[in-house]
């Protein structure tokens, strides 16, 4: 198994956070291999450590033991400025909060991380343009955050998140805000960039969203317990199966 096969690669990762003194142990030794393309959800219960982990493949913090590779990369040995350009050229986020910038326009939010990865300001408004075309949004590109319904904020996070033609997109709980309706719509747009091969992780607590993807990782304590291919049968119930033998 070498780094370069795949996009993201942990080798017995763990995480140990301190908070006034006391120890928690989060991750305790996780192996996981996303080859390119892959369509990877990651479940379990709250506290399991799923967020730690999209964490650390995304290169926001580091582990306290083992390796992280992104797109070939060692990330656990890079210094932060090396893990801010890594964060800026091979992964894009989408999170739960959407955490746009409020007092930008839909089309500066989308634009700012193509700037801050060199490209010039015409390719930055071209890409923005055609993602946001893509995602049925154009015409809100001079919208504030603030004038936009949950559905289309998490169309611009996504926007925001692929401007940069990223190795992976790292989603934490995407439609985690969202109501039943938009959350579909959202899952669609992910499938249909998975389909353009774009490698994807996403952690979610909902068998329903958990079922866009080609395989699903279940994590417990820290560990990943089990896992559940998913391809050629996108079915909720075998996500069921798999949490239900874990009991959780
Ligand atoms: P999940 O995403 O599965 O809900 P997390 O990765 O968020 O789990 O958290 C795993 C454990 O680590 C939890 O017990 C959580 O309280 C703890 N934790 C997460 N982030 C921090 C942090 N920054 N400082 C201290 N403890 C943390």
């Amino acid at each position: 198994m070498t780094p370069s096969e795949f996009i993201l690669l942990t080798k017995n990762v763990s995480k140990r956070y301190q908070n006034n003194g006391s120890d928690l142990l989060a991750l305790r030794g996780v192996n996981l291999a996303v080859r390119p393309g892959e369509f990877v959800a990651v479940m379990g219960p709250s506290g399991c450590g799923k967020s730690t982990l999209l964490h650390l493949l995304g290169g926001l913090d580091s582990p306290t033991a083992g390796e992280v590779h992104v797109a070939g990369q060692r990330v656990d040995t890079m210094k932060e400025s090396q893990r801010a350009v890594l964060r800026r050229r091979q992964v894009g986020f989408v999170f739960q909060a959407f955490n746009l910038i409020g007092n930008l326009s839909v089309a500066d939010n989308v634009e700012l991380p193509a700037l801050m990865a060199g490209l010039s300001a015409a390719e930055a408004a071209r890409r923005r343009q055609s993602l946001l075309e893509e995602l049925g949004i154009a015409e809100k590109a001079h919208s504030i955050p603030s004038q936009l319904s949950g559905g289309q904020k998490q169309r611009v996070a996504l926007a925001r998140g692929l401007v940069n033609r990223p190795a992976a997109l790292l989603a934490d709980e995407p439609t985690g805000n969202l109501d039943s309706k938009s959350a579909g719509e959202v899952l669609a747009l992910l499938r249909r960039y998975h389909h353009q091969g774009q490698t994807i992780l996403l952690v979610t607590h909902d068998p329903n969203v958990a079922s866009t993807a080609d395989r699903v990782i279940y994590m417990k304590d820290g560990l990943i317990r089990d896992e559940t291919s998913l391809v050629g049968s996108h079915n909720p119930q075998a996500i069921l199966s798999g949490l239900i033998q874990l009991e959780v």
